[in-house]
């Protein structure tokens, strides 16, 4: 790819991935399949894809967490590695206000894999499968020798009309559930000890990085309230989910770093770590939290209709912008602030 050409455009002439990036990999992909059949309302280019079967919506979605890559035996218990993998498929179908309902599961196993180990992981599958009404109905298995593999697909359904990450227009108000960070500074307490940070903080983070929470009933209630425009899961980073968001809808934002939520034991174990939380909670991804958009005239009341439904807190983050405005981060000062891109597997 040469200076100043638009790498996904480059197409065949790309030579490697790393070039390309995960986005313009999956933008070649896109371009190279041919247009969706019968029964797709939407294809690649969101959190699930859309299908109609006779009157009922589906959402299909996959996601495989690798060992090496997504997680380390050496710091994930296998239960919470079953979890979490099932958990962050889950949180696709939450982001189009869904409901998960049947998943199967593709396993890749080193052979050295002792039957308890498999019995851990299928403890953790089958406690998300519980907490969100999941059926695991089949898989496959295969051996892996370089590590463990699990690749899970989930089936959703939806009633009505699904939320997408397209609907954003300038002036609606950008929202997310929960907090922001936790799940990155968990993990650098699992590759970097807890330092200075109290027990607890570091016990917390670590736990929100191990099993994150899809937001389903979150989900569920802001596609129904009808003001909400567009919606995403925070897999990997504020800053790279809103840009999916900018990019689907033709958009800009403006994000004000200081209202961005970030709980104690982030900001204990950031502190502990000398560094500043508000990165993790820009680019640190894995939250799995919602960020969604909303006509600016309800969106304080659509935060407060979630809380009040879900009990989880709502916050109201920034603005989205006319396209040419890009994406900008402001300080508590309101000056521009530069941040780190979030999760790319090539880069
Ligand atoms: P998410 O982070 O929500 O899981 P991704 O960034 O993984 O979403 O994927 C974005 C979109 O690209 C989704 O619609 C997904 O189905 C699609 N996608 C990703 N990888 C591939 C692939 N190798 N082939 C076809 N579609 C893909
Ligand atoms: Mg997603």
């Amino acid at each position: 790819v040469t200076a100043g050409e638009d790498p996904a455009s480059a197409g065949g002439r790309a030579g490697t991935l790393r070039e390309l990036g995960e986005r313009g990999f999956i933008d070649h992909v896109r371009r190279r399949l041919r247009p969706p059949g019968r029964g797709v309302t939407l294809g690649i280019g969101d959190d699930a894809a859309v299908v109609t079967l006779g009157d009922r919506t589906l959402l299909l979605t996959t996601d495989a967490l690798l060992e090496g890559v997504h997680f380390r035996r050496r710091t994930a218990p296998l239960r919470d590695i079953g979890a979490k993998a099932l958990a962050v498929n889950v949180s696709d179908i939450a982001a189009m206000g869904g409901e998960p309902r049947w998943a199967l599961l593709a396993l890749g196993v080193p052979p050295d894999l002792s039957v308890a180990d498999v019995d851990e992981l299928y403890d953790g599958l089958g406690e998300t499968a519980e907490r969100h009404g999941v059926s695991l109905v089949g898989g496959d298995t295969t051996a892996a020798p370089a590590g463990l593999l699990l690749s899970l697909t989930v089936v959703g359904e939806v009633e009505g009309a699904p939320l997408r990450r397209s609907g954003a227009r300038p002036g609606d108000a950008i929202l997310v559930t929960g907090t922001l960070g936790a799940a990155a500074a968990g993990l650098a307490v699992l590759e970097h000890g807890a330092g200075s940070a109290a027990p607890e903080a570091a016990e917390a983070v670590c736990r929100a990085h191990r099993r994150p929470t899809p937001r389903v009933a979150e989900g569920s209630v802001i596609r129904a309230s009808g003001t909400a425009t567009a919606m995403i899961d925070v897999s990997d980073g504020l800053a790279t989910d809103l840009g999916h968001i900018l990019e689907e809808s033709g958009a800009g934002a403006v994000v004000r770093l200081a209202d961005l939520p970030i709980d104690d034991a982030t900001r204990a174990v950031a502190r502990a770590h000398g560094v500043d939380e508000t990165g993790w909670a820009v680019s640190g991804g894995e939250d799995y939290e919602l960020l969604f958009t909303a006509d600016r005239q309800h969106a304080a009341t659509l935060a407060r209709d979630v809380t009040l439904k879900t009990g989880t807190p709502v916050r109201i983050v920034g603005e989205i912008a006319p396209a040419a405005e890009g994406l900008r981060f402001l300080d508590a000062a309101g000056r521009p602030h530069v941040v780190r891109p979030g999760f790319d597997h090539f880069a």
